[in-house]
């Protein structure tokens, strides 16, 4: 008889954040308000007044329904195409855009992305591309689409586990869902982005797991890809072009997490990016509003 490795105890998301207080503006250790960097254009940001949010929350409360219909589908059989078909029903019901479709490749001469969810198979991290392999119990797909609604975009995803998965990819998948968690909390404490990356950073390190750094997190609006980028780690680069969290900031905050390494190559297809230990990794996405009511998470149901 073997015993099962448990995950081990994880630090409560609360007693991680226990540190966390938002500074009052100009407090000493706190950026100046409003000075941007010298050197380089900081991000232009575009922000949204409280109708808009409203506006983006019915497209965030549609793609939440549409991994609602995703997450009763997932089972051993079925097929990432699957995923895709419900998902696409789900739009055009509603008479929304797919986000996803037809996005053109960051590579020259590669073809459009052609589904309308990204569908990522255990060592695939982001932008798998939908088939017809059955799904075999004891693999993790992470799932991520989004849709525009009147004019206005919503984006999130989520890792589902086929059936019972191995004690660390269980863990993996929770550890990663927590880091999203806790950025949407810190988000309420913090004055920038870079104080929510590096708690991020800093739990998924605790958890013995690494952060893909190949791929970031976006403003949203009525574009799905809007100027900031949104790390999940900290760099020169962020503590140089800050995002200062102030109402009407609208991210679309995805924490990508690696069982193993955070090194990633992109497949022959231009798209499919998968760890180069081939070991797994999750992901977990969601449109997140920052109101003067603190920050509100717009993909829910
Ligand atoms: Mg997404
Ligand atoms: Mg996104």
């Amino acid at each position: 008889m073997s015993s099962q490795r448990g995950p081990g105890r994880r630090p409560s998301l609360p007693s991680f954040l226990s540190g966390v207080v938002r500074r009052p503006e100009g407090a000493a250790g706190s950026k100046p308000a409003d000075a941007p960097p010298p050197g380089r254009r900081p991000p232009t940001i575009q922000l949204k007044s409280p109708r808009e949010i409203a506006l983006m929350r019915e497209a965030g409360r549609l793609v939440a329904r549409a991994h609602e219909e995703v997450r009763k589908l997932v089972v051993p059989g079925a097929t990432t195409a699957d995923l895709d078909a419900a998902v696409a029903a789900v739009f055009r019901e509603a008479g929304a855009t797919p986000l996803f479709l037809n996005y053109p490749c960051s590579t020259k001469g590669k073809p459009a992305f052609p589904a309308v969810i990204c569908s990522s198979v255990n060592e695939q991290v982001v932008h798998g591309i939908p088939n017809k392999r059955p799904l075999r119990e004891g693999d993790v797909v992470a799932v991520d689409t989004g849709c525009r609604l009147n004019g206005w975009c919503g984006d999130s995803a989520f890792t589902w586990a086929v059936g019972p998965v191995a004690p660390e990819v269980q863990k993996l998948l929770d550890v990663t869902s927590e880091t999203l968690q806790l950025a949407i909390r810190a988000m309420g404490r913090c004055r920038y982005w870079s104080e929510v990356a590096s708690l991020m950073e800093q739990y998924v390190k605790s958890q013995g797991f690494s952060v893909i750094e190949n791929f970031v997190g976006h403003g949203i609006g009525k574009d799905m890809h809007e100027e900031p980028q949104v790390p999940n780690f900290v760099s020169k680069a962020l503590r140089k072009h800050d995002i200062r969290l102030e109402p009407g900031v609208v991210l679309a905050v995805e924490p990508m997490v690696a069982m193993g390494t955070k090194e990633v190559r992109t497949l022959e297809d231009g798209w499919t990016v998968e760890t180069k230990d081939r070991r797994p990794s999750a992901h977990f996405e969601h449109t997140i509003a920052m109101t003067s009511d603190g920050p509100q998470i717009l993909t829910l149901p």
